[in-house]
């Protein structure tokens, strides 16, 4: 059956939802019962011809909004040449000029190198077998609350047991886990290096570590930044035990936070980044960016795959670059994001909304949670999960995320015009409104 064919009405997403049901794994879930009929920029229509106002950008994906002109020119000059050789059959420029970007914005000082992949996960699974042939060691230390991706290795390294790893059999060996520093779940930086103190002492000697991974600012455990000073402790450490420090910038990375990387408000050095999602305005693209001499660490063919790197998503990440220089968009994200903040400064306390944590989290990359009582810290997932609910009604795609579900996350496209923002802000103060809860 055609969708077009079908009259236009809410009939055309159940319908599609029917099909969806009958036809697609159980296995992946979707936030709403919405098929995306198409996009611009921050607005999304649905096959039934209803506007929603995009807090979500495709989980973090569209900090250049969807279907930027810059970015649609640059992927249709690329249909029209190739669109696919295998980077390991015929090499082609455009990924070697991205590999040029990449290694001139890299986080660190000295020359650095690297590769493309397609998916987030596959840029951490790479980037832990570029530490491992680097040092030779096997063991790499990540974080509770940390998504690293759902591959064997990345989910091992994910901080989070339901729904990512309980129905999945044992995991790879010579992976340990950290208590994140969070204050809102009672963990301070001195417990953490405390517990990597114990593991150092109990499980694996630090010459057996050859990496520490973890995201600069947690995406989907509630954008809980990275403390400075637990960046500054773990580089000391790793330098004294040869162990190399890996950010991943999946979903910090571009722009999202007010720098290019998240990791540059600690303004510790990784060895290591990956970077995905954003990079490339909507098409799928990943990569690790290292110091060059790790990045040469593995024989030729121990890295690569078939789609890494497509000249389509290349073109595309070139031109999400000349935007983010040419419409200033990291001075953007902290415009918007102090836009927000403010706003959701102003729900604190208010006893006519549902309880709210102030909101956190650098740059653009805001979230507050929902509790149970005003100035307590009990999470209220189901509130979250009613408020996003309650904005999709009204026009506004909203993602939750957190350890419990709690937390209302902001991943709204950094080419939002204001008015379309402040549209989105109202429709979410709606939202938290008790009036409405009955
Ligand atoms: N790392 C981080 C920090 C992420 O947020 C994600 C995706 N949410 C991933 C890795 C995995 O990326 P992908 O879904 O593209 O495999």
């Amino acid at each position: 059956m055609d969708i077009d064919t079908l009259p236009m009405g809410e009939d055309r997403n159940a319908g599609l939802l029917a099909r969806r049901h009958a036809a697609v794994s159980g296995g992946v879930a979707t936030a709403t019962g919405l098929f995306a009929d198409r996009a611009e920029n921050a607005e999304i229509w649905d096959v039934a011809g209803r506007r929603y106002i995009d807090f979500a950008g495709g989980i973090g994906v569209l900090n250049v909004g969807h279907r930027h002109p810059r970015v649609m020119d640059a992927v249709q000059r690329q249909l029209a040449r190739y669109t696919h050789t295998a980077f390991q059959v015929m090499a082609y420029e455009p990924y070697v000029a991205l590999t040029e970007r990449l290694n001139a914005l890299a986080p660190f000082d000295g020359p650095a190198k690297s590769i493309l992949f397609s998916t987030g996960a596959e840029a951490v699974e790479n980037a832990v077998k570029i530490a491992r042939a680097a040092t030779g060691r096997p063991g790499v230390i990540a974080f509770t609350g940390a998504f690293h991706g759902r591959t064997a290795l990345t989910m091992a390294l994910t901080g989070k047991v339901a729904p990512y790893k309980r129905a999945f059999g044992s995991s790879p060996p010579d992976i340990y886990h950290l208590p994140f520093p969070a204050e809102r779940y009672g963990v301070s930086v001195d417990d953490s290096l405390k517990a990597l103190s114990f593991l150092f002492a109990a499980d694996i000697a630090p010459a057996q570590v050859a990496a520490i991974v973890l995201e600069p600012v947690q995406g989907e455990g509630g954008f809980h930044p990275a403390p400075a000073a637990l960046f500054a402790r773990l580089r000391e450490i790793c330098d004294l035990h040869g162990v190399l420090l890996i950010a991943d910038e999946v979903q910090s990375g571009f722009g999202r936070t007010g720098r290019m990387f998240g990791v540059e408000h600690s303004g510790v050095q990784p060895d290591m980044i990956t970077v995905a999602k954003s990079l490339a305005g909507g098409f799928p693209l990943a990569g690790v960016v290292g110091r060059a001499a790790l990045m040469d660490a593995v024989e030729p063919g121990g890295l690569g795959g078939t789609y890494g790197g497509s000249p389509v998503a290349c073109a595309a990440a070139l031109a999400v670059l000349d935007v983010f220089e040419d419409e200033e968009l990291l001075a953007r994200a902290d415009r918007i994001g102090d836009r927000v903040r403010t706003r959701v400064a102003g729900f604190v306390g208010r006893n006519d909304l549902a309880p709210v944590t102030p909101p956190r989290g650098p740059g653009a990359m805001v979230a507050f949670d929902l509790v149970t009582s005003h100035g307590g810290s009990t999470p209220d997932a189901a509130m979250a999960k009613r408020v996003a609910a309650r904005a999709l009604e009204r026009g506004l795609l909203l993602l939750t995320c957190g350890l419990f579900g709690e937390t209302i996350r902001f991943l709204a496209p950094l080419t939002i015009s204001d008015s379309v923002l402040d549209e989105g802000l109202d429709i979410l103060e709606a939202s938290l409104s008790l009036a409405d809860a009955a």
